[in-house]
């Protein structure tokens, strides 16, 4: 039996099969440059950036009734419940008034991935990749200075066996269909960037 939740969602996705939305997922270790790249996409090429972590933190400071269980899985470096997310996600992307997403940190297992598609019909047009050493993402987490409280040394080492044993599963799923765009992220910003701008550019154009 259906209840309002079910038939709420229902409604979201039919307004989102409407948008024929282009989603590109972009996926990479804690502190790979992920956000950081993003906000350089979305200055130059028109997507509208979901952090998957973000919308989860902001659900946390509005009092949602799920904070404390959401609060208490980022503490330990843990894969929020698929509902949880694809909802967050889900709003945000109507919201938006936007058709291209980059959807960063998302999905994060397979049961994500299955999830996202099974809701929402919607297959990501590639996956961009940031591959990085767990040696370089760990100096950069514990210099990040957001004040968050999972970046410490013993959250930091959670987060990445979460990755590897849960995440990078994900990311071969896609590699087996041709959909990974992999970058090497160890470089400096600007360099990376160069990267991920012959990806989003269309051929023989320059993109600034
Ligand atoms: P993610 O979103 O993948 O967790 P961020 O974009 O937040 O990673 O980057 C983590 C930290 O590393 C931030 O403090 C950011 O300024 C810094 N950073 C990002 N990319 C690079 C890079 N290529 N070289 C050095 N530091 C970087
Ligand atoms: P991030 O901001 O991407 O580094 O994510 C921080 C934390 O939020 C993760 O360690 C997880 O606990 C949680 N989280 C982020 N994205 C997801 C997701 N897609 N599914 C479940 N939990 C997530």
């Amino acid at each position: 039996m259906g209840t309002v939740v079910d038939a709420a969602n229902k409604e979201a996705n039919r307004g989102l099969a409407d948008l024929n939305p282009t989603v590109v997922f972009v996926l990479g270790g804690p502190g790979s440059g992920k956000g950081t790249q993003c906000a350089n996409i979305v200055q130059h090429f028109g997507f509208t950036h979901l952090s998957a972590g973000d919308l989860l933190r902001a659900e946390i400071k509005s009092g949602s009734e799920n904070g404390t269980m959401i609060s208490n899985m980022i503490k330990e470096g843990k894969i929020v419940p698929s509902e949880v997310t694809i909802k967050l996600l889900q709003q945000a992307m109507l919201e938006s008034g936007n058709n291209k997403f980059l959807i960063d940190g998302f999905p994060r297992n397979e049961e994500n991935r299955a999830a996202f598609e099974a809701v929402t019909k919607i297959e990501p047009s590639f996956v961009l990749f940031f591959d990085c050493s767990e040696e370089e993402m760990e100096r950069r987490l514990l210099s990040r200075n957001q004040g968050r409280e999972d970046d410490n040394i013993e959250t930091i080492r959670k987060r990445f066996k979460v990755f590897l044993e849960s995440s990078l599963p994900v990311i071969e799923y896609y590699n087996s269909k041709g959909k990974v765009r992999k970058i090497d992220a160890g470089r400096p910003v600007e360099e990376v960037y160069e990267s991920v701008k012959a990806i989003f550019a269309p051929k023989n154009e320059k993109a600034d």
